[in-house]
């Protein structure tokens, strides 16, 4: 009996069950016969949670490339493996078949090994949604390059802390990058990051948009002629199944970027299977992910997880509303796509416009429809079943995060049948328990609690590369022998699971999750401010919306507010991205600390939000009478 494609109900308990009782006998199973090793494991697993050390298939060779794209030759080699959909519709799509990318992934990587680049060496690959961009990737992974990879949206110096932080040698990058009618000069701002990058000597550069760029002697080299020298032959690097894949930065919101490191083996395991089962992927289905590959889920559910199965991935530049509010509607009907993958801030954006846009293209190919990245409010998900999966298809809420590589929560479609804003039901092989401040377990349904996680899964992220104590610190010290999510988490009287949100202070402003600490960090190095906090509030569209209160060190010449909330605004925007900038600035003379000197958010919360009905208990603060002030003030 196979363990990789759960085909009822029945069967999944069955997996579930079976997954739990004996996890190294499934997983090794699965393991086994759906992939191709140069050689197989000694141990399926090993774990000591109280020091957050785990590995899987200990001692397995095997190199994931091989088993996205050289596996698939004989039988697939003409099948595409990637569609590029560009970012104008006037342009011709491209289609690249598993034989063309075998090619250009081997030539890349030769590219790479001839400009000295090892096994372990880091390479920051900072590319808009071109497919360059998977290229590199693979490439990376081919020769054992452990790939970073920064969201082309990020400012010069978010790229600068994350090349700094793992000490890259190599920046792939473009000229520049099209995003709906703009064009985003990528080249200028990576020269910016790399002022003070000491440790980046070469800079490879794809052409995209021709741009006028500045080129570095003896740093800075075009891509293309070098693909044209290099031999489309690769001999793949021989991985152990722990060495590294890559690193990838968590939003962090503790300030310094977290660099999530993943390994090979058991994260090639994971994302496959989940892929095979969360989309209920078959052979000539066309899968679209809307995400960018800059984010864990563009790593896992654009590029390796479909690949790993031979699947055809839609690579997508644009954005959901350029030229039109048709564009997603559009692409489906066009590339006759089957699984469609998105967030909800796409949805929401999508869900305020005209059905018009949706009912005029077809999207009969759909089979089965998804969202991640924070919870799915209940008007987004009846507006995505009944306009885009037209009340046939099953929606897919999963729910996941950088740090465990792959699908955690998720109906199986077909299989599990939906609720609304419910992850529904664990994977085989995940074990969540929902935990209370007392650090028991909270047995039985109808309970709301921390998620955490009690077992190991292929695809946890085994450090924080260089900070393995800030590692076992943030995950696993909480609820000691566990690994915390940070979400918290209710289970219904079935045992399905909703995410109410994060339990520190995180905000999701459309679909990016920001922590409020960097953009705070970033606002109080403008010079009239002496100290901010930044809370969300909802919003509309974006779900969530940024509001600061700041305390401004004196008048003098800022005397002109507006002006200065723009300038504030702007520091936030070149510091950490445009993404982060407030829409409410509010200048307070105080902020509400506890005596120990912690700012109160939840009341700074409610005040955002409007709602001065209940504070709570005040009696902890330093400075009560501040709150009446900074509400009376509200903007
Ligand atoms: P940082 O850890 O630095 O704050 P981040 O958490 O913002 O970074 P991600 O790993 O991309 O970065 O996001 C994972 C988080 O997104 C989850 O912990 C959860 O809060 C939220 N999330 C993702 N998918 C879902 C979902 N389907 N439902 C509810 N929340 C979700
Ligand atoms: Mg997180």
């Amino acid at each position: 009996m196979s363990y990789y494609k759960i085909n009822n109900l029945e069967e999944y308990f069955k997996h579930y069950k079976k997954s739990i009782r004996e996890p190294r006998k499934f997983w090794g199973k699965v393991a086994e016969e759906n992939f191709t090793w140069y050689q197989t494991w000694d141990k399926v697993m090993e774990f000591d949670m109280a020091e957050a050390d785990i590995k899987w298939f200990t001692n397995a060779k095997v190199n994931i490339t091989k088993n996205c794209i050289d596996r698939h030759l004989a039988k697939r080699g003409n099948k595409n493996a990637i569609i590029f959909e560009p970012n104008d519709p006037k342009e011709a799509a491209q289609y690249i078949t598993y034989n063309e990318l075998y090619d250009r992934v081997a030539k890349m990587a030769n590219v790479l090994r001839e400009q000295g680049i090892k096994k372990g060496d880091r390479i920051c690959i900072y590319l808009p949604m071109i497919p360059e961009l998977a290229v590199a990737v693979l490439a990376c992974a081919r020769i054992g390059a452990i790939h970073s990879v920064v969201f082309a949206g990020f400012s010069a110096s978010a790229i600068a802390s994350r090349i700094i932080d793992c000490e890259c040698k190599m920046v792939i990058t473009s000229d520049g990058a099209y995003r709906g009618n703009k064009t985003i000069d990528l080249k200028s701002i990576v020269d910016e990051a790399l002022e003070k990058c000491p440790t980046v000597t070469t800079v490879l550069v794809a052409k995209r948009t021709n741009t006028e760029v500045k080129m570095k002697e003896g740093r800075d080299l075009w891509l293309q002629p070098l693909l044209d020298e290099a031999i489309p032959n690769n001999v793949a690097e021989i991985m152990d199944a722990e060495d590294p894949l890559f690193i990838l930065y968590t939003s962090g919101s503790t300030g310094k970027p977290k660099g999530m490191l993943h390994t090979t083996a058991g994260y090639m395991v994971y994302t496959a299977y989940t892929f095979k089962n969360i989309f209920n992927y078959e052979e000539n289905d066309i899968y679209w992910c809307t995400a960018d590959i800059g984010w864990i889920t563009g790593h896992s559910y654009i590029l390796y997880g479909p690949l790993l199965n031979g699947a055809t991935t839609v690579i997508f530049e644009g954005v959901p509303s350029y030229p039109d509010f048709g564009r997603f509607w559009e692409v489906i009907d066009k590339h006759k796509v089957s699984q469609f993958y998105t967030a909800p801030t796409a949805i929401r954006s999508l869900a305020k416009e005209s059905t018009e846009w949706v009912d005029k293209h077809d999207l009969s190919s759909l089979k089965v429809i998804g969202s991640v990245g924070e919870p799915i409010n209940e008007e987004a998900w009846h507006w995505y079943n009944d306009h885009v999966g037209k009340k046939k298809c099953p929606i897919v809420d999963t729910w996941w995060q950088t740090e465990t590589g792959g699908i955690m929560i998720s109906p199986v479609p077909f299989v599990t049948p939906t609720k609304p804003t419910y992850a529904t039901l664990p994977l085989p092989g995940i074990q969540p328990v929902l935990m209370d401040e007392k650090r028991n377990e909270i047995e039985g349904n109808q309970v709301v609690g921390s998620l955490c996680i009690k077992f190991p899964w292929p695809s946890i992220a085994r450090t924080i590369w260089g900070d393995h104590q800030r590692y076992k610190e943030t995950y696993f010290s909480a609820f000691p022998g566990k690994y915390f999510t940070g979400d918290g988490a209710l289970r219904d009287e079935v045992g399905y699971y909703r995410i109410t949100g994060r339990v520190d202070d995180v905000v999701i402003v459309s679909g990016h999750n920001l922590g409020t600490a960097p953009i705070e960090d970033a606002i109080n190095e403008h010079p009239a401010v002496a100290e901010s906090a930044i809370v969300g509030f909802p919003h509309d569209i974006k779900g969530n919306a940024l509001y600061g209160f700041i305390i401004l060190k004196e008048i003098g010449e800022y005397r002109d507010r507006d002006n200065l909330r723009k300038e504030i605004n702007e520091h936030v925007a070149s510091h950490i991205g445009p993404i982060a900038k407030l829409d409410k600035i509010q200048f307070v003379s105080g902020l509400p600390k506890t005596r120990s000197g912690k700012i109160m958010r939840r009341i700074l919360r409610k005040i955002a939000e409007g709602d001065f009905s209940n504070f709570g208990d005040i009696t902890t603060l330093l400075n009560p009478e501040i709150v009446e002030e900074i509400k009376n003030e509200r903007l």
